[in-house]
């Protein structure tokens, strides 16, 4: 679980974008890292122009939405706290002290959205039944073409993406020398 306290007040709005709220304040909240949930994405188009079709079909296992209420359960512990509920005046959401489990996931659903961290969509894997990749990051059965970005993750990190895509990146520019016949640079 990932815990975020961000300085200032927002909520995010249907189309994902943040939107900052007016009054002064801070966000709590808590991000299970470890979703067992799995979504699709599928060409919508022979024109790549067009967007793809995703549908992440979050919480559709029971492991993620205990993990989520659990997220709430610890959102409601730190808030609190009495170093935090001194800082709040007026805490604009429901009182989560007061929801069982079911209401707790009902909110959830209604004002949780993802944290911009998509990954794992062309990922790394032995078999081209159920992954597009190699370990080299080469798409399985087609030659001279690697994909290097967060969708050849083979699972997400348990935290931020951005160092493990740049570690990743790195770790391809070898390879691709290597299969090239270069030295890597040391
Ligand atoms: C709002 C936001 C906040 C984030 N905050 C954090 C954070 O605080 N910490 C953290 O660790 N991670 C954060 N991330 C996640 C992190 O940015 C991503 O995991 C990381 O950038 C993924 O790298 P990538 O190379 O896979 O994709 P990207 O960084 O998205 O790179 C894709 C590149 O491909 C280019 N491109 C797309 N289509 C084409 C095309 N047809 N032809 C040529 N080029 C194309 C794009 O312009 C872009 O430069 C955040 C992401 C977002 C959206």
């Amino acid at each position: 679980m990932q815990v975020y306290c961000n300085p200032g007040l927002y909520s995010t709005r249907p189309d994902g974008k943040p939107e900052m709220g007016p009054a002064p304040g801070f966000v709590l909240c808590a991000q299970p890292c470890r979703p067992t949930s799995r979504g699709s994405i599928e060409i919508a188009s022979a024109d790549p122009a067009q967007a793809p079709l995703i549908q992440p079909n979050s919480l559709s296992t029971e492991q993620d939405r205990l993990d989520a209420i659990a997220a709430g359960r610890l959102v409601q512990r730190l808030a609190a706290a009495p170093t935090i509920a001194r800082l709040t005046k007026s805490p604009r959401t429901p009182g989560f002290a007061r929801m069982d489990d079911a209401a707790l996931l009902d909110d959830y659903r209604a004002r949780a959205a993802t944290n911009f961290h998509p990954t794992c969509t062309c990922r790394m894997g032995n078999d081209a039944s159920d992954s597009v990749l190699d370990a080299r990051l080469r798409v399985h059965g087609v030659r001279r073409l690697r994909v290097v970005d967060a969708s050849a993750f083979p699972n997400i990190t348990s935290g931020n993406t951005n160092a493990p895509t740049i570690m990743l990146a790195m770790r391809a520019a070898d390879l691709i020398l290597e299969d090239a016949g270069r030295t890597p640079a040391p």
